[in-house]
């Protein structure tokens, strides 16, 4: 009954056939033999992984779960597949998703929505985008899975499905081979049960990638990393608490996962300062006017003439010259993309621009100042002397504790069931973002922890009511944010 109701949850889009699998497993060992002669044994060798798909892999087809990419294989693997695969890793097959990453329930999909059951049986939102990813891993399809990240598409499936999920630092992972979505924004993502696998699979992923041309240069890691040496922390770690993240539509049993976890790290001897992040409230607005302004940009390719499907029909009438374009896009791409492209080609028109984009970019640099001005460690993105400027437009009032972390929930509620969503509007569905949007318009690493929200739930993953609770640290500060995580979890 269990395996039937693993294969129902509709978590993945293809899988990696068996003799293939079998094939990958007997090279990974002969791999993992050759490896241990030279002394290097690899971790994540023979381990199965899920892949979201929305990365390019050229053995399974990816489609991003759109119709307009319904028959697509790619040519060639992404980085992160090929740096899986050098590693011994084995590909799993590729995970169901909201169309292009956009959405938070993975119902947005040409394949249909992804769910997963609790104890009582009701019918969960798995949350998205990478929904399918999340399910693999909560219900032991795979060892951990990768997913992509542009407004917490991985740290949200992750609380919903009881799990570990990972963003890591703009710019660490590359993004070669990974369907864009918003290019500022997306990042990759890891899935795990536990906060030392999803390191494991980090390390294999983190480093530079000359084809993407985002991807952090070897310098600017080594500066990082002498940053960090230099910091001499105390092992008692500044806790953040967001006093602007305790909002009223916070669930009771979300509020006291938080509570309970903060509880936990006094009891270890670390000190809690609550902290404010004044931007946080228009974070959100800010998110869903430039993520769609990327996209519907990055989208314009999609027109039945170099990528997967066409209409079937004449290129051309008499009436209008462009019957291909429009009619392949109209077939092929669903409400919610199709939403998100209006939504972006309208706030960069001539007219908008001004009030909407620009705006919006000007928030987000709110939204990163905000967060450079609470942690500790300065952004090492950013020249080591902020300019006088920024200086005196700091209030007082606003300069507060500087901590080392940031502790709050990954999202306002549990998981809500499908029924509840289909009475939703789309704005009521971009609120469950609220929580991961900022990290993301400012690079941050972040991740979402399991944790019970009451000391007598005994059961993990999807048999207990787990809260996601996100750690967040400074850019770089990548090591932190899951060395909280296992203190956390
Ligand atoms: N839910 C957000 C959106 O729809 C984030 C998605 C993501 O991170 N890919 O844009």
């Amino acid at each position: 009954a269990n395996q039937a109701a693993r294969r129902s949850l509709n978590a993945f889009v293809s899988l990696a056939e068996r003799p293939a699998l079998f094939q990958t497993i007997k090279d990974a060992e002969a791999k993992r033999g050759r490896e241990l002669t030279n002394n290097a044994s690899g971790p994540i060798n023979g381990k199965l992984i899920a892949v979201k798909d929305n990365i390019c892999t050229s053995d399974l087809p990816t489609t991003a779960a759109s119709g307009i990419l319904k028959s697509f294989t790619s040519p060639y693997d992404a980085t992160v597949i090929r740096q899986l695969r050098d590693a011994g890793g084995i590909v799993a097959g590729k995970t169901n998703l909201d169309e292009f990453g956009m959405g938070s329930h993975s119902i947005h999909s040409f394949f249909g929505p992804v769910w997963q059951s609790r104890n009582n049986s009701r019918v969960l939102t798995a949350g998205g985008s990478s929904g399918g990813s999340a399910v693999a891993v909560a219900t032991k399809q795979s060892w951990a899975a990768l997913g992509t990240d542009t407004g917490g598409s991985v740290r949200l499936p992750a609380a919903y499905t009881g799990i570990v999920g990972y963003k890591p630092s703009y710019g660490l992972v590359s993004r070669w081979g990974v369907i864009a979505y918003a290019n500022s924004l997306d990042t990759i993502g890891i899935f795990a049960r536990d906060s030392r696998s999803a390191q494991t699979l980090f390390n294999a992923i983190n480093s530079h990638d000359p084809k993407d041309p985002t991807s952090l240069l070897p310098s600017t890691r080594t500066q990082i990393a002498e940053l960090l040496s230099r910091t001499n922390r105390k092992t008692a770690l500044r806790i953040g608490v967001p006093l602007e993240y305790n909002i009223n539509e916070l669930q009771p049993v979300v509020r006291q996962a938080w509570v309970r976890t903060v509880h936990l790290l006094t009891q270890l001897g670390h000190t809690i300062y609550t902290v404010s992040l004044p931007t946080t409230k228009h974070a959100l607005s800010a998110y869903y006017v430039l993520a769609p302004a990327e996209a519907s940009s990055n989208l314009a390719k999609y027109d039945g003439v170099r990528f997967g499907s066409r209409y079937a029909g004449p290129d051309a009438s008499s009436e209008t010259d462009s019957v291909l374009f429009s009619k392949t896009r109209r077939q092929g791409f669903g409400s919610e993309v199709k939403r998100r492209i209006l939504l972006g080609a309208y706030t960069l028109s001539a007219e908008a621009i001004d009030n909407y984009f620009i705006q919006a970019q000007k928030v987000r640099r709110l939204v990163q100042r905000d967060f450079n001005r609470v942690f500790s460690l300065p952004n090492p993105l950013l020249d080591s002397k902020p300019s006088s400027a920024h200086q005196s437009t700091v209030p007082d009032a606003a300069k507060g504790a500087k901590v080392d972390v940031l502790i709050c929930p990954t999202a306002p509620t549990l998981p809500p069931t499908l029924e509840f969503l289909d009475k939703q509007t789309p704005v009521d569905a971009y609120m469950n973002d609220v929580f991961t949007v900022p990290a993301s318009l400012a690079g941050l690493p972040a991740v979402s922890v399991p944790v019970r929200s009451s000391p007598s739930w005994a059961d993990k993953a999807l048999d207990g009511e787990m809260v996601g609770i996100q750690v967040i640290a400074q850019y770089g500060d990548d090591d932190l944010v899951l060395k909280v995580a296992k203190i956390v979890e």
